[in-house]
Order: C-alpha cells, then structure tokens, then sequence
C-alpha cells in the first residue's frame, strides 16, 4: 500500500493534524515545528502528541515528518545564524522526542560566499551538536535545487555531510522531486539513472522519504517553486512512475504542492489509484 500524506498546519496541534489526515485518506503528513520564518515554538501538549500517538498506531500510520524553519542555517557566514540554528534544531529533537520513531527534515543551508566545503563542516558541526544519545528521530537532509549558495543541489556534497557527521544510520535523506530536477537530475527522461546515480554517491538506503512536487520551472533552472502534482514541468506520468518504482513504493511520500485541503485529497486519490494499478 502507498504511503502518503501532505504538509499539513500545525496551528490546531497534533491530534487535529492526525484526524485531517484520515480525513483525506493520507497515512501520514508532514508539519512545521514552527513558525518557517520565525523562531519560536508553541508550548508543546504532551497529552495531544500522546493522543497523536495512539491514533497512528490505530490507523497504521507511517512515519510522520517535522520540517525545520527555513530559517535554519547550519552554515551561514554569520556566527549568530549559526548558533539560532542549533538551538532551534536541538529544541526540535528534543521536542520530537514526544513522538519517538518519526523523522525530521532540514535544509542543508546557504553558505552564503563561504565556500561548499567550509559550509559541509558547519553543518556537520551543528549535528554533532544534538544529543545523540537521546534521540529517537531519523534527521534528514532535503536533497536541494541549488538556488544561490545553497547547499545540497548535488548528491556529492550530502554525501560529504553523512560522512563528516556523527549521528551514523540517524541521518537519512529526504528526496524532493522538484528540486531535483530543478537542480539538473533528470527524473523525467532517465529515473532509473537518477536513482542509479544517487546509490552509487548516498546509497539508496539512506533514502528515507520523499517529497513529491511538480516544478513550475523548466529542467535544470536552479529555482525551487512547487507546482501541483501534472501541472508543471515534471509531468503526471513521471509521477506515477515514481510511486511505483520498486525501489521508491515503500518509502513515504509527502506532498508539498500549491494546494488547500481539498486539492491534497484529489492528488492523493489520484497517486492511490496510479498506485494500486
Ligand atoms: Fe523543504
Ligand atoms: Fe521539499
Ligand atoms: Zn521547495
């Protein structure tokens, strides 16, 4: 069976995202830990992420995904940036640990003239930075477009990350279809080089979720903007060869498209049954 779900607002707590969820037929969603432009998070209810618990365990959910704040950078030239970011990050984990055996995805960063290599050790930093011991969440790395200085645009340097960062199996990569393709992997016209490509720098086994996003921008053009699911440049039949590839299916996919509730629901049925036959 599919899983799949769509990023859902955090506003009402984790129960209500839970039930909107089963509202329509996802088994799982993904959400901000905060504000993505801003900094603080609201008291967390250790009775609401209990009940989120149960109702994922009653409805065989799979692991859901917290993203970090787009604010969030590990490797900004500016020592202030950086120190905001692990502070935010740990208190992310550390609140994740309300909801032990779910996932928690970041973007690498912008190193913002620093350089690639300068910008891999300090996000390597910030995560040797977490309490390792005490973490129950898989971290991710979102695979990135390459807009600007950012980090991630090229499987090489996630890889360089995953082997400068001490948090070993706990650290997982998050495949975002837009910003793949957008950053030059042709997912449209050779996925299974794509996918051959990724095994042979990351290794497939690091791959742990996917975000599914058509692109409104042409292959290759660096830019990272979301396009409903068949309405951009990726394409429905691309789509429906991913949720099926045998070495994606398992995997759980989270929409991220330019939707409401009830355009969430429409792409989901129609993944479901692009799935099912
Ligand atoms: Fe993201
Ligand atoms: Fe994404
Ligand atoms: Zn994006």
């Amino acid at each position: 069976m599919l899983h799949i779900g769509c990023h859902l607002s955090a506003a009402k707590g984790f129960v209500a995202m839970g039930r909107q969820a089963l509202a329509i037929n996802a088994d799982t969603f993904q959400f901000f830990t905060r504000n993505p432009r801003g900094g603080n998070a609201k008291v967390l209810d250790p009775q609401d992420a209990l009940g989120l618990r149960k109702l994922m365990e009653e409805n065989a959910f799979a692991p859901i995904l917290a993203h970090a704040p787009y604010t969030l950078n590990g490797c900004s030239g500016d020592e202030d940036v950086r120190a905001f970011a692990i502070r935010t990050m740990r208190d992310d984990l550390q609140r994740m640990e309300y909801l032990p055996g779910n996932m928690y995805n970041f973007h690498p960063g912008s190193h913002v003239g620093q350089g690639v290599e300068r910008g891999i050790e300090q996000i390597a930093a910030m995560l040797d930075a977490m309490p390792l011991d005490d973490l129950h969440t898989t971290v991710l790395l979102e695979t990135m477009a390459g807009k600007g200085s950012e980090i991630g645009g090229k499987f090489e340097e996630l890889r360089a990350i995953l082997d400068a960062a001490r948090l070993g199996d706990r650290l997982g990569v998050c495949l975002d279809t837009c910003h793949v393709y957008d950053a030059g992997y042709d997912i449209v016209g050779d996925l299974d080089g794509v996918l051959a490509r990724f095994d042979a720098v990351i290794g497939l086994h690091r791959l742990r979720a996917i975000h599914l996003n058509d692109s409104k921008n042409p292959f290759a053009s660096h830019k990272d903007r979301h396009e409903k699911i068949g309405r951009g440049s990726i394409g429905l039949e691309t789509f429906v060869r991913i949720v099926n590839h045998p070495l994606l299916r398992k995997l759980p996919f989270y929409l991220e498209t330019p939707n409401e509730l009830d355009g969430y629901a429409v792409e989901i049925a129609m993944l479901r049954e692009a799935a099912a036959s």
